[in-house]
């Protein structure tokens, strides 16, 4: 699943995800029944229609029952509560996913709050995010999941490993930083206030970027042989994506990197079906 190029080895996030893909599609006809998933599309961000149709596809092909709600970018934050109320009372629905972000003026958190966490596949519920500081397994967001499969996947071994995290966002950074915490990695959550950002990723084992910044992180920031994992996707013109991390540099220095596209983005769609059958599973024998 991954390519050495130069001594770095590139690690292949599609491969990775099309055979974890795989794996739940395998899972899902062992159940006998078909887990239900369905995604709650506010108003009409192009982006979000592109995730929500690639979510609903990959969901469909492994054998979950995906639908979305789509509702105008007017509602109210009452009847978006009601949408979510009617899905958390319905049995043969499994996951429930918000997608983010919503648009002005409504606010996600209160709507977060009141998914059913048994039935929050996005992680993202209080509940569910408290779990996972506490080192508890439940229902861990998808793009973390994913990153940590990643180094899985590479080999890393996490006890005792120096591990900066670049970003502290409740969708990523912190998690992030949660998760390799329990996986008894020394963790640094840096940020937009950190000092000396560049000594900072210098010391890690392993750097997870997570900022949104286009090409940031700049191959000097890197420790030689460090691995590398690029969460950020970054629009360059009308058609190209770039990470966080400036790849050519980084990979003239790092052990291995994820590449973007084509890294941690697949991961993300393959670990909300997992977890979509994680929570069936749980749920229906509870
Ligand atoms: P947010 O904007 O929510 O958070 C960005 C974080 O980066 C913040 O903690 C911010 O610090 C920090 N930051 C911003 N600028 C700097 C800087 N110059 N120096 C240091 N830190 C900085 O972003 P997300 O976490 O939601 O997403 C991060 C990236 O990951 C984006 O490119 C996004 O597109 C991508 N992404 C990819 C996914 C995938 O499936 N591959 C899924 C989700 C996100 P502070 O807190 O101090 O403001």
């Amino acid at each position: 699943m991954n390519d050495i190029q130069g001594g770095c080895r590139i690690i292949d996030g599609k491969a990775v995800a099309a055979a974890l893909r795989a794996r739940v599609a395998a899972d899902v006809a062992g159940l006998g029944f078909r887990p239900g998933l369905t995604v709650v599309l506010v108003g009409g961000d192009p982006a979000s229609q592109i995730y929500v149709r690639s979510k609903d596809r990959a969901a469909n092909e492994a054998g979950i029952a995906a639908q979305t709600i789509r509702l105008p970018a007017s509602v109210s934050e009452a009847d978006l509560l009601t949408v979510i109320a009617g899905l958390n009372a319905d049995p043969e629905v499994d996951g429930i996913l918000l997608q983010l972000p919503l648009p002005a003026p409504l606010r996600a958190q209160p709507i977060i709050d009141a998914i059913d966490p048994a039935k929050d596949v996005d992680g993202l519920h209080p509940v569910n995010a408290g779990r996972l500081v506490n080192g508890h397994v439940g229902l861990v967001p998808c793009t973390p999941l994913g990153v940590m499969k990643l180094l899985a996947e590479a080999g890393v071994v996490l006890k005792g490993a120096r591990a900066v995290v670049l970003g502290r966002s409740v969708l990523v950074g912190r998690p992030v930083a949660a998760l390799l915490t329990n996986a008894d990695a020394t963790v640094t959550l840096a940020h937009s206030r950190t000092r000396d950002l560049a000594a900072e990723c210098r010391r890690a084992d392993v750097l997870i970027a997570a900022v949104g910044r286009a090409e940031m992180v700049r191959g000097d920031w890197i420790a030689p042989g460090a691995v590398v994992i690029d969460v950020g996707i970054n629009r360059i013109g009308p058609k190209q994506l770039v990470g966080d991390v400036a790849f050519e540099e980084a990979r003239a220095v790092a052990g291995a990197i994820t590449p973007v596209p084509g890294g941690v983005g697949p991961m993300t769609i393959a670990c909300l079906l997992e977890n979509t059958v994680l929570a069936a599973r749980a749920r229906r024998a509870a």
